[in-house]
Parts: C-alpha cells; sequence; structure tokens
C-alpha cells in the first residue's frame, strides 16, 4: 500500500503545481476592442512569456456590468475599452485596481495614464474633419464649432448619437464650451446634416465617395482612413484616396482624440500576469503594432506613428481630464437627444 499512497500522493501534489502554475500562466481578457491586429499581439505576447490571453469580447458597457454581476468570482483579469468614458466608469464603480509597475509609468506618456494608475492608455486616436478633396478645400476648415456654418448646410455627416465615440467627444466640449455652447454648437450640426446619421465611422467615408455623394464632410477616426487605404477591398482604397484629414481647432482647444486603454480589475486571480500583459502592451515593440497594423497614434513616445499619420503631421490634442469627460456623459447625451440628434 505504501508506495501506492506515496505515488498518489507525489501525483496530486504534481497535479496541484500544474493548476497552481495554469493558474498563473492565463490572463482573462474582456475587451471591447474589435481590430484585427489585437489577436497578433496576443499571440506575441503568448511567445514571449508562455502565458495564455483568454478573450471575451463584448460592448465595453456590457462588460462593465458582466463583471459587476460575476462579483468576487469574476475570471477577468483586465477590462479594455476604447473610450475613456467606461474606464472612468469601471475606476469609479470599484471593479479596477491600480496597477503597481514603473515599467508601464514608464513606458506612457503621462497624458495618458490615469493619475491613481487605475488603467493605462494603450493607444491613441484622433477624431477628424474628413473631407471630399474634390468639394472641399481645406482653407475652408477651422474648427468643430464652424461645421455649425450655413455653407456646410446638407453637407455634414455624423453617425448616431448612440455612438460611444460621438458621446465622449460631445463630454469632452461640455467642460470646454460649458453646457449652452455645448448644446448649440450640436444643434448647428443637426441642421446641417446630409441625411439622418446612420452607418459606422467608414459608412462616413463612404457616402463621401459614392457616385451619387451623400456630404462633404465627416467627423471620424484616422485609423479607420489608414484601415480603408491599405483595405485588400479595391472600393475601400478607392473611397480612402478621395478623402482628405483635417485637424480642426488647432488654434483652441485641440483636436478630440478618444484613448483605448485597460486596466486590471480589482478581483483579478492572475494580477501578476495581468501586470505583465499591460508591461507588453505599452512596450515599444508592441507599440509598434499598434501603429503600424491599425494606424493608432502610440502612447509610448518612443514609437514613431506610422508613415500613414506621419504624413498628415503633429497636431494639437485636446487635453480635458478623462475624468470630466466621464462626469459630462450624461449631460452630452441628454444634449443630443434635445437636439433630436438620432
Ligand atoms: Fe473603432
Amino acid at each position: 500500500m505504501k508506495p501506492i499512497i506515496s505515488t498518489v500522493f507525489v501525483l496530486f501534489i504534481a497535479l496541484f503545481l500544474v493548476a497552481c502554475q495554469s493558474d498563473d500562466q492565463v490572463v482573462n481578457l474582456y475587451t471591447s476592442r474589435h481590430y484585427d491586429i489585437d489577436q497578433e499581439l496576443y499571440d506575441l505576447f503568448t511567445e514571449e512569456t508562455g502565458i495564455q490571453v483568454n478573450i471575451i469580447q463584448a460592448g465595453g458597457d456590457v462588460l462593465i456590468e458582466r463583471i459587476l454581476s460575476e462579483g468576487e468570482n469574476s475570471p477577468a483579469d483586465l477590462f479594455m475599452t476604447v473610450n475613456v468614458s467606461l474606464l472612468e466608469e469601471a475606476k469609479a464603480r470599484g471593479i479596477l485596481q491600480p496597477f503597481d509597475s514603473n515599467t508601464i509609468v514608464d513606458n506612457v506618456d503621462q497624458d495618458f495614464i490615469d493619475p491613481d494608475n487605475f488603467y493605462t492608455g494603450l493607444s491613441m486616436r484622433a477624431r477628424i474633419i474628413a473631407y471630399h478633396k474634390d468639394r472641399v478645400q481645406p482653407s475652408e476648415l477651422s474648427t468643430y464649432e464652424a461645421l455649425t456654418e450655413p455653407q456646410w448646410r446638407g453637407r455634414l455627416l455624423l453617425r448616431s448619437s448612440s455612438n460611444m465615440y460621438n458621446q465622449n467627444m460631445v463630454a469632452a466640449f461640455v467642460p470646454l464650451l460649458g453646457e449652452a455652447d455645448t448644446r448649440s454648437m450640436i444643434q448647428g450640426w443637426v441642421n446641417n446634416f446630409a441625411r439622418d446619421p446612420q452607418g459606422n465611422d467608414r459608412d462616413q467615408a463612404r457616402a463621401m465617395a459614392a457616385t451619387n455623394p451623400e456630404g462633404d464632410v465627416a467627423i471620424l477616426n484616422t485609423y479607420y482612413l489608414g484601415l480603408m487605404l491599405t483595405s485588400s477591398d479595391p472600393a475601400d482604397v478607392a473611397v480612402a484616396e478621395q478623402i482628405g484629414v483635417f485637424f480642426p481647432n488647432q488654434a483652441t482647444t485641440g483636436t478630440h482624440i478618444n484613448v483605448s486603454g485597460a486596466g486590471i480589475t480589482s478581483t483579478s486571480k492572475n494580477v501578476a500576469a495581468a501586470t505583465q500583459l499591460l508591461e507588453f502592451l505599452t512596450s515599444e515593440r508592441a507599440q509598434a503594432v499598434f501603429a503600424g497594423g491599425n494606424f493608432e497614434y502610440p502612447v509610448n513616445p518612443r514609437v514613431e506613428p506610422t508613415q500613414f499619420l506621419q504624413d498628415l503631421g503633429p497636431f494639437n490634442h485636446q487635453t480635458v481630464p478623462f475624468s470630466q469627460i466621464s462626469q459630462s456623459m450624461e449631460t452630452a447625451y441628454r444634449l443630443m437627444l434635445e437636439v433630436d440628434w438620432t
């Protein structure tokens, strides 16, 4: 009996060690990012560290509710999204914990890190004015506010008010302009709408380049134009070639940006591995993938943006604290509904 018992005991210990190790060798990532490069990044991370990344993909708001309802037993280690308002919401609702890593702090421009280290930015994206090169001269463009002028009547394309990029953009204007002026600005935009809001960012570019164009200016994220220019679909390449990029508000409040970022969940069982993933994602190697594969601006200042973005030139971005954007979200959405931005 004795040898059997000790064999069983040794096996048990071995299984226990494997279980401990495999727990440490996994990061469960809840993410709302939806880009082709993301899997490439996680594969590189696994190759470098041996740590597996399990992905749960859904809308950022859905993921927050899911983590809250899972409570202490939530398998989530990292929450990742593309709008700072949701990172702030996750922080405020207690589902994130501060990271403890000088590497992350050293990797990331401090403009893009939560001052309390509850999350870090991973990439930055500019929400610019896109215009049709044949029908609009860049000299006609200046600010987001100027898109309310009568010359743009029936020419402005925007996606719906339910879109988080637009909600975050309007929310950033509330502290900059005050509620009344933000309302007048978006009322002016609605008055100039080329059509009822529809489609995603790329669809606004497609509507400008259509044989029967529906509008001449739009507000969208730069990386979608980069993705279209390098698309395997020649129709998208042809669209992107007709579209120019203008960075608004350079002499005033700066171009609106949205920041994709991530934080470690307060219930994570794999904090060390989750921290390693954040360190990796902010490293020069990973930041070059965000930049090269998805045309996002790196948050690591040691990494250059891709040539497409370098050709667009440097720009001044808005510097509204992320907490203020988050606090203005309800006001922003109410204003959008009040002016009938559908
Ligand atoms: Fe996007």
